[in-house]
């Protein structure tokens, strides 16, 4: 039997903000609707039958026979719950399925001190955990680069960034360790640090096992709870096993509940449905539920009946086999970038090759060996005016440093480009590292 913390455990973890909310007074009644026998005056849910639509179909190609095209109609009671309010913590079908997919693929299982809840994407889940967790001004450990969308979230709460490097294993567990073990004391310790452990949004890094069990083990020395950011996971394509997420490694720990894991079907089914969910400790999930049921109220019921739909008509191991593919057209575009990259910026740029996700992090070189001067250290005028004028857009790497200053990195993402576009970009960047150079 696995040892989870016990909910009480969380009162410290809980922002102020979150403390204050108290349950909706409608949507906190909601489950009793359904309890058998009972007629219910408490919500001020429309009549569906006023609502005009009476079936949804939706079309979706085979996993298993791509050529095949598999209908699904949404009727009858799914369709009634898709036009509906809904539960907060999302339709009870799609957590259901949630669970089922937790369980395969990270060992979790449902009822065992963790629950999930559905998110308008995993953005959403995310800024309103960080908002459970976080209070103004206080200090949060972030890995660097990190994720730019999330960065606002912590700013407007005024956080003071505790930086944590990353390189091509991922999150540098032994400079957490340092930063942790040298903390000033009396000085409060974080709380809460962020990550993206496959395929980072920018460096395309994943994180090896080892670092992650490292990571585990301070988070207990340390009391803090690890947001992992995972919309990358399906798209690892990496020649070596994946590694396993935090969420799963932290069943190995001597307790279990440390561990906010964020999925999102944005890049495995559709970024426009805006599903993403949370799973995590019930008190911090909660947290996020109150916050939902003041901000949104729930996410939307049709979204979720069609993703359920989808969902469920395949089953998972055509959801595997579909993931998979997406993967590996990932890992042929990756293939094409880099093919590019070698031809064209060989000597000129520096990387790591990506094993996930859709993003090449790199360094320019921008001063011709052994010539004079100082050394650009910055892509920034580089890539917001050179290559601009030039016709190619790419991320200068300061817009991912959290305690910014300049960088020579650079951000591409090669998920849309097709073969004669790719070798384009890369050519006209390759033409301005050469001028700055003054080649
Ligand atoms: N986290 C990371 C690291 C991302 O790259 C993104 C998408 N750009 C998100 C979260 C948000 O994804 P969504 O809300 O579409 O699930």
């Amino acid at each position: 039997m696995v040892q989870t913390l016990p909910s009480q455990y969380y009162a410290d973890f809980l922002s102020a903000t979150a403390k204050a909310r108290k349950p909706s007074p409608i949507r906190g009644l909601y489950p009793l609707e359904s309890r058998p026998g009972m007629i219910s005056l408490l919500a001020g849910k429309p009549n569906s039958a006023t609502f005009p639509l009476t079936s949804v179909q939706i079309k979706a190609r085979s996993p298993s026979d791509p050529a095949r095209e598999l209908t699904t109609e949404i009727t009858g009671k799914a369709l009634q719950e898709g036009l509906q309010y809904g539960p907060t913590a999302g339709l009870p079908s799609l957590c259901e399925w949630i669970y089922g997919l937790q369980a395969r693929e990270h060992g979790r299982k449902k009822g065992e001190g963790w629950r999930v809840s559905v998110g308008s994407g995993s953005q959403d889940v995310i800024h309103k955990a960080i908002l459970a967790l976080v209070n103004p001004g206080e200090p949060v450990l972030v890995e660097s680069p990190v994720y730019a969308g999330i960065l606002p979230t912590f700013e407007s709460l005024n956080c003071q960034f505790i930086v944590v490097p990353t390189d091509s294993q991922g999150i540098q567990s032994s400079s957490l360790r340092s930063t942790l073990e040298n903390w000033p004391v009396g000085k409060p310790k974080p709380k809460v640090l962020y990550t993206v452990p496959y395929g980072g949004n920018p460096t395309g890094m994943t994180a090896s096992k080892e670092r992650r069990k490292e990571v585990l083990a301070l988070a207990r020395e340390h009391n803090f709870l690890i947001l992992e950011d995972d919309p990358y996971y399906y798209l690892y394509f990496g020649s070596a096993q994946r590694p396993p997420s935090y969420f799963s490694l932290e069943l190995e720990q001597p307790e279990v509940g440390r561990v906010i894991r964020f999925d999102s079907l944005s890049k495995i089914l559709s970024s426009g449905l805006r599903i993403g969910f949370a799973c995590g400790p019930e008190a911090i999930l909660n947290a996020i539920d109150m916050h939902t049921a003041v901000a949104n109220l729930q996410t939307s019921s049709l979204t979720q009946a069609i993703t359920v739909a989808l969902l469920e008509s395949w089953g998972y191991d055509n959801f595997k086999t579909h993931t998979h593919a997406v993967s590996q057209f990932y890992k042929g575009k990756r293939d094409v970038f880099e093919r590019f990259m070698k031809k064209y910026l060989d000597g000129l740029a520096e990387w790591d090759t990506p094993e996930a996700g859709m993003f090449f992090w790199f360094k320019l070189l921008l001063k011709t060996p052994g010539a004079g001067g100082t050394e650009e250290e910055d892509s920034e005028s580089l890539i917001r005016t050179k290559a601009l004028e030039k016709g190619v857009l790419a991320l200068p790497g300061t817009v991912f440093l959290p305690d910014g200053g300049k960088t020579p990195y650079v951000r591409a993402a090669f998920s849309l480009l097709d073969e004669s576009d790719v070798e384009e970009a890369i050519k006209r960047l390759r033409d301005v590292v050469l001028e700055v150079r003054g080649a």
